[in-house]
C-alpha cells in the first residue's frame, strides 16, 4: 500500500471565529491583500470583521473587490499587481470558491513578479505568498485543497491553475453562510456532495481519503431534509460547512472525475453555477459505474436504501433547463477525452461515446 498524505491548513472553526483568533492573522506579515467578490463579503459581515482584526494589529490592507463567479485570469493580473505594488505579505481570501481561488492564483502572481496572465499557466513549480480563507458559501472547500479553478477565455475552459497552493488558515464560521439564498445554498452543498462521491470513486482514493468521505457524507446526508424543505437552521449550515471542508479534504488529495470535467462548458457556454453542472450529470455517470458495491455504500452513507431513492432526492435539488445541442455535446465530448487530468481520475475504462451518452442522457 502507498499512501502520501498531506493536508498543511491550519483549520479553525467556530462562531466568530476569526474575531476570537485575532494572532492568527499577524503571522503572516504586516500587510494584507483582501481578495472578495463585489457583495457577499461585505453584506455577511465577513470583511468588516476581517478589517476590525487587522486595523487593531495594526496591520496595513487594501482591497480588491472585483473577482467575479469562475474567476477568469485577467482579473487574477490586475489583483497581482495592486499586491505587488503595495507589498503584501499575504492574501486574504474572503467569500466562495470564486474569491478563494483568486486568493491562490493572485498569491502566486505576488510571488513571481515576472508572471503576466498569460504566462500564468506553466510547467513550472511556483510558489505564492501565504493564503489566508475566510469562506462565505458551503460548497467548493477551496479553503482546503490546493486548486484554483480559473477561466482561461483563450482556451474557452475553466482550468486548474497546476500548483499546488494550500491556504495557510482557513477560518469557518457558519454565520457568514446564513445569507446564502436558497440556490446558491443548494448548488454550493451539491458541489460538496459530487467531490466527496469523485473522491470515492477515483482512481486515487486511500483509506484516508475514505475516512473523509465517510464523515463528508454522512453529515450531508444529515443536512438532507433541511436541503429538501428548505427552512435552513444554523445547525445545518455549521454540518454543510464542515461537509464541504472535509470534502476539499478528499479531493486534495484524489482529484476530481468526470462530472467535473464534463461541468465546466456547462460553466462556460451556458453559465450553468459550478455545483449544479456537475449535478445535473450524476445520474447518468453514476449509472455508467460497473463498481455498484462501492455506488452502494456511498447511498448507504447519504441515508438512502437504494439508487432509486438517491436519483428521487437529484431530482427534487436539481433544476435545470439549458438548450444545448447534440453538435455541442459532440465538441463538449471530444474536448473531455483530451482532459486527461481528469479522466486518468476516473477508475473505469471511459470512451468518447460513453461520454457523450452522459451528455445526452442528461441534458436533451
Ligand atoms: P462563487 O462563484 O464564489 O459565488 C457565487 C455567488 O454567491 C456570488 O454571486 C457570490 O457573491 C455569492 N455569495 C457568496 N457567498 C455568499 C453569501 N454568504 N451570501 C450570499 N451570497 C453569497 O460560488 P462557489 O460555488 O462558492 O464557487 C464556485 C467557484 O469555485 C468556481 O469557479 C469553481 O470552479 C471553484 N471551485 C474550486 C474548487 C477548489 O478546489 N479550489 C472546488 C470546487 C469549485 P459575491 O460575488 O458578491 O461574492
Ligand atoms: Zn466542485
Amino acid at each position: 500500500m502507498q499512501i502520501n498524505y498531506w493536508m498543511p491548513t491550519k483549520i479553525l472553526m467556530d462562531r466568530q471565529v476569526v474575531l476570537k483568533n485575532k494572532d492568527e492573522f499577524a503571522k503572516y506579515g504586516m500587510r494584507a491583500l483582501i481578495v472578495t467578490g463585489k457583495n457577499s463579503a461585505k453584506v455577511t459581515g465577513a470583511l468588516g470583521d476581517v478589517e476590525s482584526v487587522l486595523k487593531e494589529k495594526g496591520m496595513g490592507c487594501e482591497i480588491f473587490d472585483q473577482i467575479e463567479q469562475n474567476p477568469c485570469i485577467e482579473t487574477i493580473e490586475k489583483a497581482g499587481i495592486i499586491g505587488r505594488k503595495m507589498k503584501a505579505d499575504f492574501v486574504i481570501g474572503i467569500g466562495g470558491g470564486s474569491p478563494l481561488d483568486a486568493a491562490k492564483a493572485i498569491g502566486v502572481m505576488i510571488k513571481h513578479e515576472e508572471l503576466t496572465a498569460k504566462t500564468l499557466f506553466t510547467d513550472k513549480k511556483l510558489q505564492s505568498i501565504p493564503i489566508l480563507a475566510v469562506p462565505t458559501t458551503a460548497g467548493t472547500g477551496s479553503e482546503t485543497t490546493p486548486y484554483s479553478i480559473l477561466t482561461d477565455h483563450e482556451a474557452k475552459t475553466k482550468r486548474n491553475l497546476g500548483q499546488t497552493v494550500f491556504c495557510s488558515a482557513a477560518f469557518l464560521d457558519a454565520a457568514y453562510t446564513e445569507f446564502m439564498p436558497m440556490d446558491v445554498t443548494v448548488h454550493t452543498a451539491l458541489d460538496t456532495m459530487t467531490h466527496l462521491v469523485e473522491s470515492y470513486l477515483n482512481t486515487n482514493s486511500t483509506t484516508f481519503s475514505d475516512l473523509l468521505v465517510k464523515e463528508g457524507l454522512a453529515l450531508w446526508g444529515e443536512c438532507l431534509q433541511q436541503l429538501l424543505s428548505g427552512s435552513y437552521t444554523y445547525a445545518m449550515r455549521e454540518k454543510l460547512l464542515l461537509s464541504s471542508s472535509i470534502a476539499g479534504m478528499a479531493i486534495a488529495q484524489t482529484g476530481t472525475s468526470l462530472p467535473h470535467g464534463m461541468g465546466y462548458p456547462l460553466t462556460y457556454y451556458k453559465n450553468v453555477p459550478h455545483g449544479l453542472a456537475n449535478a445535473v450529470l450524476f445520474k447518468a455517470y453514476l449509472r455508467r459505474f460497473k463498481d455498484k458495491k462501492r455506488i452502494e455504500e456511498i447511498f448507504s452513507l447519504l441515508g438512502f436504501d437504494g439508487q432509486r431513492a438517491f436519483e428521487e432526492m437529484l431530482s427534487k435539488l436539481v433544476s435545470l433547463s439549458i438548450s444545448a445541442t447534440k453538435g455541442e455535446l459532440e465538441v463538449w465530448s471530444q474536448e473531455m477525452c483530451s482532459n486527461t487530468a481528469k479522466l486518468k481520475n476516473h477508475p473505469e475504462p471511459i470512451t468518447y461515446k460513453g461520454i457523450l451518452e452522459i451528455y445526452m442522457k442528461s441534458l436533451i
